[in-house]
């Protein structure tokens, strides 16, 4: 009897034991499905996600292209195309090297003739020239741009579908100067002279030169925030022959159907006052824009006109 035991004890632990091995063989393999299948689900995940990062980049870059409007915030960013006209560029890096010599003083560029406009309800008419000088009580409510740019809220809308339409068209146009403070026109004016005092000016003779690339403090458009320098991507110089670039014939024949107007033509350059510069557009509205466009006035006849 006891072998009996013994035999059927041992058979049945032998039989655990045989069901143990089975049972693990199987947990074995049902594991590494588990794992295969893990696997695949994971690379499954991991492709997808490629894909969909893929799409989304591509978009995103499409729509910030499109976009001109973004949060950025512009404080002492404005570029100045002025400030490049020295080396030609548009963008070109500021120069804060030179050691401020030159301090500008609102009297010292003062004739005696000048005008300072006042703003009525802020008009988006008024007329800033060498001899209008920025109203003393003008506010500007500003729309941060891509590329550090920001220009007048009302002025906004008729810029983003005028760089669309442009685009549309394929062409690629590039804002590199829009609104600049009254602060940062001072310090460009004020680094143009110094570095004409550097290279062996006058003090007279670098203030008169210093006015030919750089618009007195308190005489710029772009104070007012309705004045943006557009330059063909391709062309970036500001020189005459930015007027050749296809974004510059584009923009001359149709700014005017969005309120903006090439403010310094070549032929009225002894009315406005400032050379021909193929690249800066004032925003006067539609109305005006159209009238001074079919009529070939620049602003300071449309004022004479009316
Ligand atoms: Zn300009």
């Amino acid at each position: 009897m006891r072998n009996y035991y013994e035999y059927a004890d041992r058979n049945g632990r032998e039989e655990n034991v045989q069901n143990k091995e089975n049972e693990k063989k199987k947990r074995k393999s049902e594991q590494r499905k588990k794992e295969r299948r893990r696997a695949f689900l994971f690379a499954g995940i991991a492709s997808t996600t490629m894909v969909f990062l893929i799409v989304a980049a591509f978009f995103l870059g499409r729509m910030s292209k499109s976009m001109e409007v973004m949060n950025i915030n512009t404080d002492n960013k404005t570029m100045s195309v002025e400030k490049d006209m020295n080396n030609n560029t548009a963008n070109a890096e500021e120069n804060t090297a030179t050691a401020a010599k030159y301090i500008w003083k609102s009297e010292n560029q003062m004739t005696g003739n000048e005008k300072v406009t006042e703003a009525v309800n802020n008009d988006i008419l008024t007329l800033v020239n060498p001899t209008h000088r920025m109203p003393e009580n003008w506010s500007v409510d500003l729309v941060d741009l891509i590329n550090d740019q920001s220009i007048d809220r009302r002025a906004y809308e008729d810029l983003q579908n005028m760089m669309d339409d442009c685009r549309a068209e394929g062409l690629h146009p590039l804002i590199c100067s829009s609104y600049r403070s009254h602060e940062k026109q001072i310090e460009l004016y004020e680094n143009k002279v110094n570095r004409l005092l550097e290279e062996g000016y006058e003090e007279d003779q670098a203030v008169r030169e210093a006015e030919r690339w750089i618009a007195v403090p308190g005489t710029s458009e772009h104070e007012l925030g309705l004045a943006v320098d557009i330059v063909d991507e391709s062309y970036q110089m500001l020189d005459d022959a930015q007027a050749d670039t296809q974004t510059q014939i584009w923009l001359m024949n149709n700014s005017y159907r969005y309120g903006y107007i090439l403010r310094y033509p070549a032929d009225k350059a002894d009315l406005t006052g400032i050379s021909y510069e193929p690249w800066h557009y004032r925003y006067v509205g539609k109305e005006a824009a159209e009238y001074m466009y079919e009529n070939d006035l620049c602003m300071e006849e449309y004022f004479l006109s009316r």
